[in-house]
């Protein structure tokens, strides 16, 4: 792919489900198949990754950058992405991946796409985001263009915000929600400052705690009134998965031919399906999950 696709990939298909669950209480389910955004079927660089890295990609070539280093987890679907697009695009990518070196079939999907990856130890990986720690990687693999962990920050909300904007124009009104599972919480902070207001966002935490909110709050930088973030659906914790949750994803996909997985889009439809029976939509209302991709790192039952 070229540069130039980066800008013209979507929009994604967005579709309707026939739910009976959520039609009984005059509820439109639709997801938004963010699965389907990627440069070819089942590649990692999709999803909310694609959207995070469109502009960040951009903005390093605008800067003439032909190296990118980030940061993730072992499990990192970020890692996973960003080595992808450095395949697609040609440029070369740094993964400092967090914790001994281990190798899983995302890590090796990632150096096999070219990645280089450099492992550190928790203490140090920790200090990532303080200027210092930034500066060393920056001066370490100069010439290159740094994006920090998770693929979060201000280009990454703008390809958010094209999201919620494009999820809009393909209805012929408005969501009355929209709704995301959260990591970093970078993708629903984007959604949030390119709804109407007229839209609530809807963020679910995959992350056993209660920060999500905060971290969303530091990334919004302004005051947005819509959004609210549930954090008891994590199942136990990152990447924990309940049987519950494994039943649910298998249903959900003889139901509806849509395959989720358990970290988080899993966890996303589970929760939203708690919410109605709970009583969070009234009747009238139309929610748009996002599917935000992430099948790379699950083994397709
Ligand atoms: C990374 C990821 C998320 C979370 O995105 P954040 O912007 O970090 O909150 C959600 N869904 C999938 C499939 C992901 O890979």
């Amino acid at each position: 792919m070229t540069y130039q696709d980066l800008l013209t990939f979507s929009p994604s298909p967005i579709q309707r489900l026939d739910a009976p669950k959520w039609a009984k209480r005059g509820v439109e389910l639709w997801v938004k198949r963010d699965d389907l955004l990627a440069p070819v079927p089942d590649d990692p660089f999709c999803g909310n990754k694609w959207r995070k890295l469109q502009h960040n990609l951009l903005a390093a070539k605008a800067a003439r950058h032909t190296r990118v280093v980030s940061f993730g987890g072992a499990y990192s679907n970020h890692i996973a992405a960003l080595a992808s697009a450095g395949k697609h695009l040609g440029i070369e990518t740094i993964g400092i991946i967090r914790g001994e070196e281990v190798d899983n079939p995302t890590l090796s999907r990632a150096k096999a796409d070219g990645m280089q990856l450099h492992f550190v130890d928790r203490t140090t990986y920790r200090c990532k985001n303080e200027a210092q720690e930034v500066a060393r990687w920056t001066q370490q693999f100069a010439p290159c263009y740094l994006i920090p962990e998770g693929g979060t920050n201000a280009r990454a909300l703008l390809g958010c915000q094209q999201l919620a904007k494009e999820v809009v124009a393909q209805l012929d009104q408005p969501p009355t929600h929209i709704a995301v599972a959260c990591g970093t919480g970078g993708t629903l902070a984007g959604i949030i400052q390119g709804l109407p207001t007229s839209t609530r966002a809807i963020g679910v935490s995959v992350l056993k705690g209660n920060f999500m909110r905060k971290e969303v709050t530091s990334f919004l930088g302004g005051t947005y009134p819509n959004w609210d973030v549930y954090e008891q659906f994590h199942h136990g914790g990152y990447a924990k998965r309940s049987a519950e949750l494994m039943a649910f994803i298998q249903a959900f996909r003889a139901q509806h031919g849509i395959q989720l997985e358990p970290i988080y889009t899993g966890k996303l439809f589970f929760a939203l399906e708690e919410l109605l029976r709970q009583g969070v939509f009234p009747s009238g209302s139309r929610v748009v999950g996002i599917h935000t991709g992430g099948l790379q790192g699950f083994n397709l039952p």
